[in-house]
């Protein structure tokens, strides 16, 4: 018996890019914009930094990059919404898991697109909102539970975002890897979330330096588990479980100069060690490997039932079109593309 040659059984991570606009900070620093939109699935950098190079940043001839889509600046959340998330929504009211990542470096707009402001909300509360919505249309409604859960790794520590106190454990129990003493909000209304997203970001780790920013290192976890009862084919009442996990991820800057490296070599070296796993286990993933290597840092593991298998991933890749961020948006497009 000849067993066919194993076709390769990637799994496929949807990858789009949003370009914010130009900032007036940028504008007053003089900076030009070094991005363009070249149809709805490329995207153009007209200035290319020489990889070989990066001390000199030597720059060479632009390059082309092909995406699933790229958002220009005048993309509303809306659009990006319905574009890149609304079909995990569906799945997870099939009882299917997915997750959605911002990646980018600080200043990029992941945290405009995950959670955005209270007159453009973002991913996170767009989601939250059409699930209730969809809900509400299905006939066994009053059937449904959503619970929320906001937490933060930061420096390989897990905190409760909305209740914040001690570090959490990562457990591993029958439902898999859980954060031990999480609180799970029950949800009834898009307006509790938005009250409870707001709090929970307010508790993000400040770097002590940066006093009034947030953490370019923090990772902000969201997940939202819908689950219901159904009667299958023979009357028999089955539990129907969903979980979308939106992550704004730490800015990917420190990634930068580091790519080449092993994780084992960062050890101690202050380096983001829950985004090169991210990293790793993505492209296991996308390269069809069978070991995907979960273990290697908190957010891994905790997303670990959340990627692969049969869930869905999508990749939002956050970058400034400003040249004076070249470099860092040549290394977002470069790390996106690879995630393909
Ligand atoms: P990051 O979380 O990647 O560090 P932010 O989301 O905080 O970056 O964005 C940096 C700044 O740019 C913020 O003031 C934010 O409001 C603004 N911004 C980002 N993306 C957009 C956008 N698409 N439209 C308008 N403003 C944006
Ligand atoms: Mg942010």
């Amino acid at each position: 018996l000849s067993l066919p040659e194993t076709e390769k059984t990637g799994n496929r991570v949807t990858v789009f890019v949003r370009v914010r606009p130009i900032s007036k900070k940028e504008k007053e620093a003089g900076s030009r914009c070094c991005v363009r939109i070249v149809n709805p699935r490329d995207v153009y950098l007209t200035e290319f930094v020489n990889t070989n190079d990066y001390l000199r940043l030597k720059r060479i001839r632009g390059r082309h990059f092909t995406f699933d889509a790229c958002f220009p600046d005048s993309a509303t959340q809306q659009e990006v919404y319905s574009t890149s998330t609304s079909e995990l929504v569906e799945g997870v009211l099939q009882g299917r898991n997915g997750t959605v990542f911002c990646y980018g470096a600080t200043g990029a707009g992941k945290t405009y697109t995950m959670l955005g402001t209270v007159e453009s909300p973002g991913v996170m509360v767009l989601a939250i909102k059409d699930l209730f919505r969809k809900i509400k249309t299905r006939s066994c409604d009053g059937n449904h539970a959503v619970h929320l859960s906001y937490l933060e790794v930061y420096n390989e520590t897990v905190r409760d975002l909305i209740s914040p106190g001690r570090s959490l454990v990562l457990r591993e129990d029958k439902q898999g890897i859980v954060a031990a003493g999480l609180t799970q909000y029950r949800v009834y209304s898009i307006d509790e979330v938005m009250t409870l997203l707001q709090q929970g970001n307010r508790n993000r780790t400040t770097e002590p330096t940066r006093a009034n920013e947030t953490s370019s290192r923090s990772h902000a976890v969201l997940q939202v588990v819908v689950e219901y009862q159904v009667r299958d084919a023979a009357m028999n009442i089955i539990n129907s479980v969903g979980k979308l996990s939106l992550v704004d991820l730490a800015g990917s800057e420190r990634a930068l100069a580091t790519d080449q490296r092993t994780l084992r070599s960062l050890e101690g070296a202050n380096i983001n060690r829950s985004l090169l796993a991210l990293s790793c286990c993505i492209n296991a993933l996308v390269d069809g490997k069978k070991h995907i290597p979960y273990r290697n840092s908190k957010l891994t593991q905790l997303l670990k039932d959340s990627l692969g298998g049969t869930c869905s991933t999508v990749m939002i890749a956050n970058i400034s079109p400003s040249n004076l961020s070249s470099g860092e948006t040549q290394n977002t497009l470069h790390w996106a593309d690879r995630a393909k």
